[in-house]
């Protein structure tokens, strides 16, 4: 694939991502990859079967028109499942493991190594079953429990304290909720508190990991060792059901859920949705889940961030004395940022870090500069009015040249008039500045061509979303 290609398919996401609103965009085709384009058909691939007959059904068309608008020869879109195999042959499918923030992992190694730097052959299983890895300080103490999520850490602890030979109470556990709510940190409590205190065998894992667990087993003609072991454990934690795929890892996971349910070995699973949701599950495995017991965490109220916010604020203090955070900042961050919990780490890191650089005490006025963007998603980038011109001039099928000449033929008009609008809108220059930069035009032309774009997206609306959809191309 040459370098070309790649950068068309970032416009062309960049086009979609634009025209679908981020929310739809990050739910259906954040995982959509190019895998190469030949004449005229481009090869996309995404992870899983359900992703891709639902865009198939539901974007299909609108993806080609997309990758028409770059590329005009494109007369079809070619979508696959991308195989586990091919992906732990690519060094890009540690992409998610690589790129989580900060922590330290550390693995738990069943006596072994860890899975993800022996792909190649796995000589006997029980070698190569290596957990995923665990957050040193994702346990059960710093885990803070309010109203939403009272259930989901009741049921955890239960089977955390559960020793050997105990009757299983539920099994299996199913957690589930929206992302940042702390699902991970409960599963990996589990793990930790197995690993330490109650001398289980706990292996945690992301159905990921799973996948690509099993897959290597298969290539390397040993996935019967590797079942056997993986039914050795004593409590096996899955996080991230979601991403289960492939019809033969979906089987494998379905005999291992059965195997040690039927024993009465513990199974504790977090997703993102129910059981009945997880679609491109088979219907056998959804009823064996929800069999269990099915808790959901509900999203952090205020007291609950502040909790959380308050015990973090505690823990780094523990490592960089210096660190501060006078209550009402707590309370300010608590209150304006509701996502999840990711958010509120994110918030307090941030301030950390401001805190370190430059050796300043925390104050109301530093954390309202530094969490401004996780109160308003998208923090304007800056623009440059060269590239206004240009996306607009390409949204428009003109010239630059044209842009910037005196011609005054409504084909021009309209188009310059919104570069202006989106330049005086997207950068801090100003009325003249706008016009120098616009072929020498006087300030109370640009003035002018402001508020003529200003009156008409209140009416347009077709213009109204051609000029969100330019905005955002160009802030992306
Ligand atoms: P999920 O797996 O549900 O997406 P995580 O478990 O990764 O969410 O949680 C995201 C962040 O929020 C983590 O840093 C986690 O420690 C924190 N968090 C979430 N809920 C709590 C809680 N009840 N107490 C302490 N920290 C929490
Ligand atoms: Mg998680």
């Amino acid at each position: 694939m040459t370098s070309t290609d790649q950068e068309r398919w970032t416009r062309v996401k960049n086009r979609l991502r634009a025209e679908v609103g981020d929310d739809v965009y990050s739910s259906w085709f954040a995982r959509m990859e190019l895998d190469g384009s030949d004449g005229d058909t481009v090869k996309l691939s995404v992870p899983t079967r359900f992703l891709k007959s639902w865009i198939q059904s539901h974007y299909a068309e609108r993806v080609l028109a997309c990758w028409q608008a770059e590329e005009s020869a494109c007369s079809r879109i070619e979508l696959t499942v991308r195989s586990a195999v091919i992906r732990t042959l690519t060094p890009k499918c540690n992409a998610a493991e690589v790129a989580l923030p900060q922590r330290e992992p550390r693995e738990i190694k069943i006596n072994g190594t860890d899975l993800r730097t022996t792909i190649a052959p796995v000589s006997a299983a029980h070698d190569g079953l290596g957990g995923s890895p665990l957050d040193p300080r994702l346990t059960f103490e710093t885990f803070v429990v309010g109203r939403s999520n009272t259930l989901a850490h009741a049921a955890a602890k239960q089977v955390a304290q559960a020793r050997r030979g105990d009757l299983v109470m539920f099994n299996p556990l199913y957690i589930h909720s929206g992302v940042g709510l702390g699902k991970t940190h409960l599963l990996q409590s589990v793990a930790w508190a197995g690993n330490s205190g109650a001398e289980r065998k706990v292996l945690y894992l992301t159905a990921e990991k799973f996948m690509y667990g099993f897959v290597a087993a298969l290539r390397a003609q040993n996935a019967l060792a590797f079942k056997e072991a993986l039914r050795a454990i004593e409590v096996l934690v899955i996080d991230d059901l979601q991403f289960l795929q492939g019809k033969s890892t979906q089987a494998e996971f379905c005999h291992t859920l059965n195997a040690l349910i039927d024993s009465g070995r513990q199974v504790v699973i977090a997703a993102d949705r129910p059981p009945s949701d997880l679609e491109s599950l088979e219907e056998r495995v959804r009823s064996r889940l929800a069999g269990g017991l099915v808790v959901e965490i509900g999203s952090l109220g205020e007291e609950l961030r502040l909790e959380i916010l308050k015990c973090r604020a505690a823990a780094a203090k523990q490592h960089h004395p210096g660190f501060d955070v006078p209550d009402a900042v707590l309370t300010f961050i608590a209150k304006a940022v509701t996502h999840n919990g990711r958010d509120l780490e994110g918030a307090l890191n941030r301030l950390l870090a401001h805190s370190k650089l430059t050796a300043q005490p925390v104050t109301l006025e530093m954390a309202e500069r530094e969490v401004r963007d996780l109160i308003r998603p998208q923090e304007p980038k800056r623009v440059k009015i060269e590239d206004i011109q240009r996306v607009v001039a390409r949204q428009y099928n003109v010239s630059r040249a044209d842009l910037l000449s005196s011609r005054r033929t409504a084909n021009v008009v309209r188009p310059r008039q919104v570069a202006m609008y989106l330049a005086k809108t997207l950068t801090l220059r100003s009325l003249p500045e706008i016009g120098r930069r616009f072929g020498g035009r006087d300030h109370t032309t640009v003035l002018h061509a402001v508020r003529k774009i200003e009156n008409l997206v209140n009416t347009d609306t077709g213009l109204a979303q051609e000029i969100e959809l330019l905005k955002r191309q160009l802030q992306e």
